[in-house]
């Protein structure tokens, strides 16, 4: 789909026309991340909401509006079951109320969920068609691995949306981007580069991080000089160089050659019978004869066998 044609497309449609309801998550446009009462200032009466359907793709860990045209339309079609199936959403300009800051809070559009839709609009009439004359809070529990929504209404307060006029965001835009922001390869490749840039910040914070930790270890290894005596130097200087050089493997030792006393040469005439021309004329040296000059091993072993017998 061309970039244009996303810009033609029209997202969703006015809450009071809506009729129905459902409920799911997304980025960019803000949106209820956690349990919890978040209390919310509507700067838009319920005519002014606008619902519509989302898909949210796990791969891309994007939401993006449905475009309505279930033939077409790259979430309805998707493959992934969950992501095929879409969700109800409201969207609306509000203030979130943090009770942990002082601030009144920034002008953000929102995504309640749609299963809050039929509260806020009995609200609404209950209010003369106002959304705007008090907070109101948005609760989300998770029991049994199931999230659901659930609604209340504060008191009536005195506030001036009027102020905020300017401040607020326009609904089709930001569901343009964010339907751009899934599905546009331009937007696709500049989330890449973020998500990258990201990891090499990362990468390159840890590595510094690594340097300055061994720049600072260094001292307590290895202390000036000047605080070693002549002994502990020369104590200290081979050690630092044997810890930096792989040991040397331990020698084999020579194989210590076989002692041999005439006791221990016991003889049988069967073994000498055996034994090869050079073994014979050893054991005529070793048995302190004289050894014959003929190199024939029957003679030799004949004449030895004779001899010691
Ligand atoms: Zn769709």
């Amino acid at each position: 789909m061309t970039e244009a044609a996303i810009e033609t497309m029209t997202f969703g449609v006015s809450a009071d026309q809506d009729t129905g309801s459902s409920g799911g998550g997304g980025d960019y446009i803000r949106y209820i991340n956690k349990e919890g009462e978040f209390t919310f200032r509507f700067l838009q009466d319920f005519n002014q909401w606008t619902s519509y359907w989302e898909h949210y793709s796990n791969a891309k860990r994007a939401s993006y509006p449905c475009t309505g045209q279930k033939r077409s339309c790259p979430g309805c079609n998707s493959e992934d079951e969950k992501e095929a199936k879409a969700s109800k959403k409201l969207l609306v300009n509000a203030i979130h109320i943090d009770p942990e800051s002082d601030g009144e809070g920034y002008v953000n559009l929102w995504k309640m969920p749609g299963g809050t839709l039929d509260d806020f609009k009995r609200y609404s009439r209950l209010d003369g068609n106002s959304l705007t004359k008090r907070p109101f809070v948005v609760i989300r529990t998770k029991k049994d691995g199931r999230v659901s929504y659930s609604t209340d209404k504060m008191d009536r307060e005195e506030f001036n949306t009027a102020k905020y006029a300017d401040q607020l965001q326009d609904h089709q835009k930001a569901l343009n981007e964010a339907y751009r922001q899934a599905w546009d390869p331009e937007a696709l490749a500049e989330r890449e580069a973020d998500r990258k840039a990201a990891a090499k910040r990362k990468e390159d914070r840890e590595n510094e991080q690594a340097a300055e930790e061994a720049v600072a270890e260094t001292p307590e290894e290895a202390p000036p000089f000047e605080l070693q005596s002549k002994e502990e130097r020369e104590a200290a200087a081979p050690k630092a160089k044997l810890s930096l050089v792989a040991p040397e493997p331990e020698p084999e030792p020579e194989p210590e050659p076989e002692p041999v006393t005439e006791e221990e040469v016991t003889l049988t005439t069967e073994s000498v019978r055996k034994s090869t021309i050079p073994q014979l004329k050893k054991l005529f040296k070793m048995a302190g004869l004289e050894v014959p000059e003929y190199e024939d091993q029957k003679d030799l072993a004949n004449q030895l066998i004779k001899l010691l017998s």
